[in-house]
């Protein structure tokens, strides 16, 4: 289920790290994040290396939509609760900021990859709620104004529109902007030991480093585990569509994404935290209404990601803890990574060059906020449930038909077994490797998925994205 993305871009291949070697900053993640956060440092005279797990742009951003907005969803007034209007202000300010160095930073190199002036539309059928978006919006700076009607076929919907967005080929940018980038690939950092990364391949010394690897695996100091949790979404790429004019994303938590690709159009939807999609049924779900909507549509692409959400809203971006001064992150990005990454990559070229950043507060990992208290009581409760599965239920033995996974007991012991169509088992432990929590099947991927912090496993165990870095032990 490769995203059209993936199927169009080809970034040249890079050679693993071979032995130990020293730098001034290290990058860990060579996703939009990574990339753009080592550019921007090298572009500052610093000396940048970027050690990436497995290839460039192969995590999340390979399977993202790639909207360039600072239109987030329903989160301006949350965002002010939460952050308070000063810190709201910086998020909106960086954001916008943040549009416009994509545009500048595109058109300078002359990097082909389809960019498009586009406005975003909030669209939904509560339209006071969308009216009290659109002012507070308004009065963090952003380019917000209520709409009575909303250029969709969704019945009484009204919308909020944000001029001068964008959207893009997320990898082909990617692949432009590497090229200059010292990047080894299939080098994954294991540990972190003061200002020494040990990788699989060797080790790494650095004055700096940046941990942006989607969700930081380093549990203690920083405690992210315990701060953001995991959502999946799925997406369909679609031809014979009408030809819409914007970039959408629903007020409601139910509702889709779409933005257009050429003659395609790309509909995304059906969110739920990672490791809680038992049933399974997202692509049909999002199928039954691309039918719906656009009758005679037809599928050429289907693909699915996840992103961080944390407790309030706002991503982390800054020092990754108290205790380890030399130590930057970027995570949390709350499916709104093509700014927030460009956010961070200005916010981390600030500090780790010394100067002030007029975003920096609203992002500090170090942040406390309202919001946060009950969000971080919420996760250890999540995380809680999913270490209690694994140690307070004894195994129950389960037919596991062809074509299916679940939980059964294999030689008195509980384990996740997937049945290839011929009958041939694959059982592997449920204990994730990163906190123990116990893995659940997501029928829609065939993979096995942790509820509390989101790593993923393929059928047969192998690690698909973190915090988890090991594969699953056989079984
Ligand atoms: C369905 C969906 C649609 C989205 N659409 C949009 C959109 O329209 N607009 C928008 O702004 N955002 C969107 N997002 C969000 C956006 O795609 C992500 O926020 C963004 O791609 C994350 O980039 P990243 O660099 O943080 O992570 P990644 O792209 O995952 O990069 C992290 C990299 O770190 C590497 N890594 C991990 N561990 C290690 C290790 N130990 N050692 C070395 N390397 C390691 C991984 O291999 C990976 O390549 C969407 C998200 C989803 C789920």
């Amino acid at each position: 289920m490769a995203s059209i993305w993936a199927m169009e871009t080809s970034i040249r291949r890079r050679k693993p790290l071979a032995g130990d070697l020293k730098t001034e900053v290290a990058v860990v993640g060579a996703g939009m994040a990574g990339i753009l956060i080592a550019y921007r440092l090298q572009k500052a005279g610093r000396q940048v290396v970027v050690l990436e797990a497995g290839r460039i742009g192969g995590g999340q951003t390979r399977n993202t939509t790639a909207k360039i907005t600072s239109q987030h969803g329903m989160f301006c007034q949350k965002l002010i609760q939460n952050l308070g209007r000063e810190r709201a202000r910086q998020y909106a300010a960086a954001n916008e900021a943040a549009i416009r160095a994509y545009r500048e930073l595109i058109d300078s190199r002359g990097i082909d990859c389809d960019l498009e002036a586009k406005c975003a539309y909030l669209y939904g059928v509560d339209r006071e709620a969308l009216q009290r978006e659109a002012e507070a919006a308004a009065s963090l700076g952003l380019p917000a104004v209520y709409l009575e009607q909303v250029p969709l076929p969704v019945p009484g919907a009204g919308a909020v529109r944000f001029a001068g967005q964008a959207q893009f080929a997320p990898l082909r940018f990617l692949a432009a902007l590497a090229e200059k980038l010292t990047v080894y690939e299939q080098t994954r950092v294991l540990r972190a030991e003061g200002q020494t990364l040990v990788t699989d391949r060797g080790q790494v010394q650095a004055e700096q480093i940046v941990f942006a690897c989607h969700y930081p695996f380093i549990n203690f100091p920083g405690l992210y585990f315990a701060r953001m949790h995991q959502e999946r979404s799925y997406v369909l790429a679609l031809e014979n569509v009408p030809k819409l004019d914007g970039m959408f994303i629903g007020a409601s938590s139910d509702a889709c994404s779409l933005r257009t690709c050429g003659d395609l159009l790309l509909m995304g939807g059906e969110s739920h935290r990672t490791g809680e999609d038992r049933q399974g049924g997202r692509y049909a779900a999002l199928r039954q209404r691309a039918k719906e909507w656009f009758p005679g549509c037809r599928e050429v692409a289907c693909w699915s990601a996840q992103d961080c959400i944390t407790a309030d809203g706002a991503p982390y971006i800054g020092r990754y803890a108290a205790s380890r001064p030399d130590w930057f992150v970027a995570t949390g990005f709350h499916k709104w990574g093509m700014t927030s990454s460009m956010a961070a990559a200005m916010v981390l070229e600030d500090l780790m060059c010394g100067r002030e950043s007029p975003y920096a507060a609203a992002f500090d990992p170090g942040r406390v906020t309202l919001g946060l208290l009950p969000g971080v009581a919420e996760e250890s409760v999540q995380a809680a449930r999913g270490l209690a599965k694994t140690f307070f239920q004894p195994p129950k033995e389960r037919t596991i038909l062809p074509g299916h996974g679940g939980e059964t007991a294999v030689r008195g012991e509980k384990a996740g077994v997937y049945r290839e169509d011929d009958g041939k088992a694959l059982a592997v432990s449920l204990r994730c490797p990163h906190l123990g929590c116990q893995l659940t099947w997501n029928p829609d991927e065939n993979s096995w998925d942790c509820p509390c912090h989101g790593s993923r496993f393929d059928k047969e165990g192998h690690l698909l994205s973190g915090p988890a870095q090991k594969d699953l032990r056989k079984r």
